[in-house]
């Protein structure tokens, strides 16, 4: 069904074949979306640009979000292209690997803030771009990924957990800001999946995987693609009357007690 279709998607924060943002592409894509992508370095194009160009995209340019000006720039490259969009996918996030292990009460003030810049300002730096850019008449969806690290301890998850309450509260500000304008902010709360930032950033990785197969109601773990259902669901103008909120992708495990 093309119920995407006419519409223009940016997504950020496709790295490779297993990125969660490849599975929110493919689904957008499916349901007749045009997409854009950014990469991180020269390495990350190599695998970037041809997953991009195998769905048909036609803006493939670098953005590293704690660069202001490399936003602006980005940004810019679509408005000279596309003149407008109508969805914003951000699915970036990055802490050093050394806050992702042991106690969280070592945490570095240098690595608190790499982890709140990129990871939860990030959102608000480019939802800000993404609205000069959506048309006020029609609208658009800006979504997010997120964790329940955000919420509950998670051994390990540390200042990533930190980062992620930060992203989920300013979802629900970004929400109330946009509001007036039809822009609707969510994110998507993605049980643990193996990618290149969850494998090999979290040390404690496999236990949360573990952790769904024997404790969540569906005991199976989640998979890119079930998060791109949810966000091409979220884009069509079926889901207009829903923003700000924080939805689980992650066979019911927040639900449990013990
Ligand atoms: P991934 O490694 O495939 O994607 C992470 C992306 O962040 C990469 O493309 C990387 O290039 C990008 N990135 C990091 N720093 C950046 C910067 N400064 N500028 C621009 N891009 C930058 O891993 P993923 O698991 O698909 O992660 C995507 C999102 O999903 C993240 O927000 C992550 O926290 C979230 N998430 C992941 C899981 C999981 O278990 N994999 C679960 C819930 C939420």
């Amino acid at each position: 069904m093309s119920t995407l279709a006419g519409k223009k998607a940016v997504i950020l924060g496709l790295a490779n074949d297993r990125s969660i943002a490849w599975g929110i592409a493919q689904a957008l894509r499916a349901a007749g979306a045009e997409l854009a992508f950014n990469y991180l370095g020269e390495s990350l194009e190599r695998r970037v640009r041809p997953l991009a160009e195998s769905l048909g995209a036609s803006i493939i340019e670098p953005c590293d979000v704690s660069s202001d000006e490399q936003i602006a720039s980005f940004f810019g490259k679509v408005k000279e292209k596309w003149g407008g969009i109508d969805i914003l996918i951000h699915s970036v996030a990055f802490a050093n690997k050394t806050d992702l292990s042991g106690r969280f009460v070592d945490t570095t003030r240098d690595g608190f803030r790499l982890a709140l810049d990129v990871s939860a300002f990030s959102l608000v730096a480019t939802a800000r771009e993404a609205e000069k850019l959506m048309d006020p008449a029609k609208g658009g969806t800006v979504i997010t990924l997120t964790y329940y690290g955000s919420e509950k301890v998670m051994p390990g998850y540390n200042v990533m957990g930190v980062a992620k309450a930060a992203l989920e509260a300013s979802v629900r500000y970004l929400a109330h800001d946009l509001g007036p304008k039809k822009i609707r902010v969510h994110a998507i709360s993605a049980g643990p999946i193996k990618t290149l930032a969850a494998a090999g950033g979290i040390s404690n990785f496999r236990d949360f995987l573990g952790q769904i197969e024997q404790r969540a109601p569906l005991h199976e773990n989640v998979s890119p693609e079930d998060v791109g259902s949810l966000a091409a669901y979220l884009c069509q103008d079926g889901a207009r009357h829903m923003t700000g909120n924080v939805l689980y992708v992650d066979s019911g495990f927040n639900i449990m007690g013990a």
